[in-house]
């Protein structure tokens, strides 16, 4: 049985409800796709408009995990920018180009052909935490227009930041035009319909057990076998599915989102007069947005020892209202939580895990845009177009081969020191 959507304003909000079968049996494929978000639904999706025959195995429900509950910012590019391009050089330069944007591209796309309800708008700011974090979105800006990619990049002077946010808070901002924000949830199980309406076999409830490459690949669920020419590991999974180099790669880290009533009308203006997606600049960040319905979704890290917190609601509350003291006194309706797949260098871990097993996780707090761009890596590979794929198997990641515990217990030290690091 699949569990159910976790509580939360998206699951609340769905305007789908189809359910897909579980396994049973033996099914044959193309292409086998292991996961349900959007690295899964995304790829799938891809190889589907290529003729592949495409099987989806979901342990729960589509959407169930990051996907279905994150803070719906669509961001441009990845936190590792400076490793992908100092590990890469001028190949590395190249292929940020396609990472910072490509995935909006797909997205947009998508959601235009197959008419997906996931209220898309535009308009991503980060905010400066500290007035010396300006230099930095200064010279961000300066290096991405003189390559020619900065048009619809704005820096905001901390007296122009009324204009912007209804917060005291912050020192100033970088604009991003092209990037926004979405109701996640809505846009998976859009692709994941889209997906189903050209062939692709969707199975909820369906946890892979085991899964080999090799001549036979394969993956196995509890009443059900898949055989395909190809596998792949769309997302950051439970132990079952972890082989190889996958080991010690991945670290997931919570993050959670509190979700108020809706605001009346003045306040959500006051607020956020250019209903902009937000982000600070501290490393251990703070982000918020308004829904279609005008709610503040308001999320962050909860605490350093990689345990969920006890009261999501008390925990983000004064972070929220020490941003917005207009919201003190404010309900909130939902709160809720789920893990980032952080991986130490940055760097979205793209690759194969042994002949004609691919993987694709670690976007450290980047997936939207970034599942999407690396959906179509895979499907391109499988195609028989490795160029890209290729690059992210030169980056040289880290691993940690001292057990997923320790290694968050690590993580969450790490992060603290951040932490601190910011409030200093
Ligand atoms: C609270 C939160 C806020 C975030 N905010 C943002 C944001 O604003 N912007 C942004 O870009 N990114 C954000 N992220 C990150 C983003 O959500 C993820 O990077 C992205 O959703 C990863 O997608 P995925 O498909 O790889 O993983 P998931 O969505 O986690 O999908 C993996 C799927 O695999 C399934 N699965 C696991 N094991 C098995 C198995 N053995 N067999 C079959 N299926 C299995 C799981 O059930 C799950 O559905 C946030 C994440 C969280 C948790």
């Amino acid at each position: 049985m699949a569990a159910p959507h976790i509580s939360s304003y998206y699951a609340a909000t769905i305007n789908d409800d189809t359910q897909y079968p579980a396994l049973e049996g033996t099914v044959s494929a193309d292409v086998c796709v292991v996961g349900g978000g959007f690295s899964g639904i995304s790829t799938a999706l891809s190889l589907a408009e290529r003729g592949y025959r495409v099987v989806v195995l979901e342990a729960q429900r589509v959407g169930w995990g990051a996907s279905g509950r994150n803070g719906g910012q669509v961001i441009a590019g990845i936190s590792g920018e400076h490793r992908l391009e100092a590990q890469l050089g001028d190949a590395g330069r190249r292929l940020l180009r396609d990472i910072r944007y490509r995935g909006h591209d797909i997205i947009e796309e998508r959601i235009a052909r197959h008419g997906i309800q996931c209220d898309l708008k535009h308009g991503w700011m980060e905010v400066a935490a500290r007035s010396r974090h300006m230099a930095a979105m200064r010279a961000y800006v300066e290096a991405r227009r003189a390559d020619g990619d900065g048009a619809h990049l704005e820096i905001v002077e901390p007296g122009g930041m009324d204009r912007v946010i209804g917060s005291r808070l912050y020192h100033g901002a970088v604009i991003d035009r092209r990037s926004g924000h979405l109701h996640p949830l809505n846009l998976c199980l859009g692709e994941a319909r889209a997906a189903a309406a050209i062939g692709v076999q969707i199975f909820e409830g369906s946890p892979v057990t085991a899964l080999g490459g090799g001549a036979k690949p394969f993956a196995k669920t509890a009443r059900g076998r898949v055989t395909a020419a190809s596998i792949v590991i769309a997302g950051a999974m439970d132990r079952a599915v972890q082989m190889g180099p996958l080991r010690g790669l991945v670290f997931p880290t919570g993050s959670y989102i509190v979700a108020t009533e809706p605001l009346p009308e003045p306040v959500a203006r006051e607020i956020s007069p250019q209903d902009l997606a937000v982000a600070d600049s501290n490393v251990v960040v703070d982000y918020f947005r308004l829904s279609a319905d005008r709610r503040l979704l308001f999320g962050g890290r909860c605490n350093y020892s990689n345990r969920d917190p006890r009261d999501i609601r008390a925990t983000l509350r004064p972070r929220m209202v020490k941003v917005f003291p207009q919201l003190k006194g404010i309900g909130l309706d939902y709160a809720w939580g789920g893990k980032i797949d952080i991986v130490l260098t940055r760097v979205p871990a793209i690759g194969r895990a042994e002949t004609n097993v691919y993987y694709m996780q670690g976007y450290c707090g980047h997936g939207v845009n970034v599942t999407h761009f690396a959906g179509e890596v895979v499907a391109d590979a499988i195609a028989g177009t490795m160029e890209k794929l290729d690059l992210f198997e030169r980056i040289r990641h880290v691993r940690l081969p001292i057990g997923q515990f320790l290694g968050n217990q690590l993580l969450a030290l790490g992060m603290l020191y951040y932490r601190l690091k910011d409030l200093l």
